[in-house]
């Protein structure tokens, strides 16, 4: 979209919240709860965690106050967009007999408001277009995903505080998003509080139309480019990412999968932080209400789980190494072949949410730096 970038000022972000709400959609926003900052249902921007920051390290996440009010002075919390795209567990149909007929399969019909996702960065927007192609492009298209995502409104913001674990410039995948939103904004301190304003598709120009808005200045531009050019160089992490694909595939057998077992434990934490992994189960379940009888439910999983891989004469994967390794090099590696790029967009979750401080990162620098020396690394 070549739309003129614009500014608004903190009563224009009240009433972008407020016009996308009018407008029905239902809108789910950044908020503070329980000492995280999570995605929820927004009723007003003032819900935002304003004046909120994460600090992110290894098996480490806090909040602190910032020396200002901004609505979105964090890196990413502990959920990601996955949660309201491809929730935890829903229900997906319904067997039902009515006055003793056959029975009959209800499918779950598709939610009433379409969602807006306020606050997308930019990492996250890649992750979205990453499940979008494993979820949506494939032979097989995911009929609850499609029915979320279809109409999804996506605000992003680009990110001007990176945390300690976060690597998303290494990706590729950030600290500026380039497409895949309806509108970005940034969020700008200097001379005054306000948010530079992208357009990235038509319903966005006609949202932004709705709103009261000031062109653009060189100064406000000038100041939208520092903010992600330091972002950029105050990334937590970094990774050496062009060769991962062929530096995993020739170091299948590397003795630092068996070393990183000894201290994994096997929960699926980092996939269920994960904004790109997609695995789920499906549970049959008898019901005893009324005209159901029988549902099926989703729910998410994880090939750390041994039941995960169960196949007749038993799990393919039956050690915390082979499950290790399996994230690990599908994740950076099998997922290209797959699915034409990486797994990994540099969110840094996996690493802040390890409760056993497992980096991606430190992984994969260690297998690099013995790349083809350690015996058995090749074979
Ligand atoms: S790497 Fe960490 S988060 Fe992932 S399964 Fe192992 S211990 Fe759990
Ligand atoms: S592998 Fe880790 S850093 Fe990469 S996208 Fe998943 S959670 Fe984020």
């Amino acid at each position: 979209m070549t739309t003129t970038p614009a500014t608004i000022g903190l009563d224009g972000l009240d009433r972008l919240v407020a016009l996308l709400r009018e407008s029905g959609y239902r809108v789910i926003g950044p908020t503070r709860r329980d000492g995280a900052i999570v995605y929820d249902d927004l009723l007003s921007a003032d819900e935002l965690p304003a004046g909120w920051t994460e600090v992110q390290e290894a098996a480490s996440y806090r909040l602190e106050r910032r020396d200002d009010d901004a609505r979105f002075g964090y890196p990413v919390g502990p959920h990601s967009w996955k949660r309201w795209l491809l929730p935890p567990r829903v229900r997906l149909w319904q067997a039902r007999r009515a006055n003793g007929g056959a029975p009959e399969v209800v499918e779950e019909p598709p939610a009433e408001r379409p969602l807006a996702l306020l606050g997308v960065r930019p990492c996250d927007l890649h992750a979205i277009a990453v499940q979008d192609r494993v979820l949506l492009d494939g032979v097989y298209v995911e009929r609850d995903y499609a029915g979320r995502r279809d109409g999804a409104f996506l605000v992003a913001v680009n990110c001007g505080t990176p945390g300690g674990t976060c690597f998303c410039a290494s990706m590729g995948t950030g600290p500026r998003a380039e497409d895949g939103y309806d509108l970005a904004l940034t969020e700008l301190l200097d001379g005054g509080h306000r948010f530079l304003v992208e357009v990235g598709s038509e319903r966005g120009a006609e949202v932004l139309a709705a709103l009261a808005t000031a062109e653009a200045t060189p100064h406000d531009l000038a100041a939208a480019t520092r903010v992600t050019r330091a972002a950029e160089a105050s990334m937590g992490r970094s990774v050496e990412a062009d060769d991962l694909r062929d530096l995993l595939a020739r170091n299948r057998d590397h003795p630092r999968f068996a070393v990183t077992a000894e201290r994994c434990l096997t929960c699926g934490n980092c996939t269920l932080v994960c904004p790109t992994c997609f695995c789920t189960s499906v549970d049959d379940v008898n019901v005893l209400s009324g005209e159901a009888i029988a549902e099926r439910w989703r729910r998410w999983d994880s090939c750390f789980s041994v039941e995960y891989s169960h196949i007749h004469g038993g799990a393919v994967r039956p050690s915390s190494r082979a499950r290790y390794r399996q994230w690990l090099t599908h994740k950076f590696g099998t997922w290209v072949d797959q699915f034409g790029t990486s797994g990994c967009v540099g969110c840094g979750r996996c690493i802040t949410w390890c409760p056993a401080a497992i980096d991606v990162t430190e992984e994969l620098a260690a297998i690099r730096t013995t790349d083809g020396e350690v015996d058995g690394a090749n074979s």
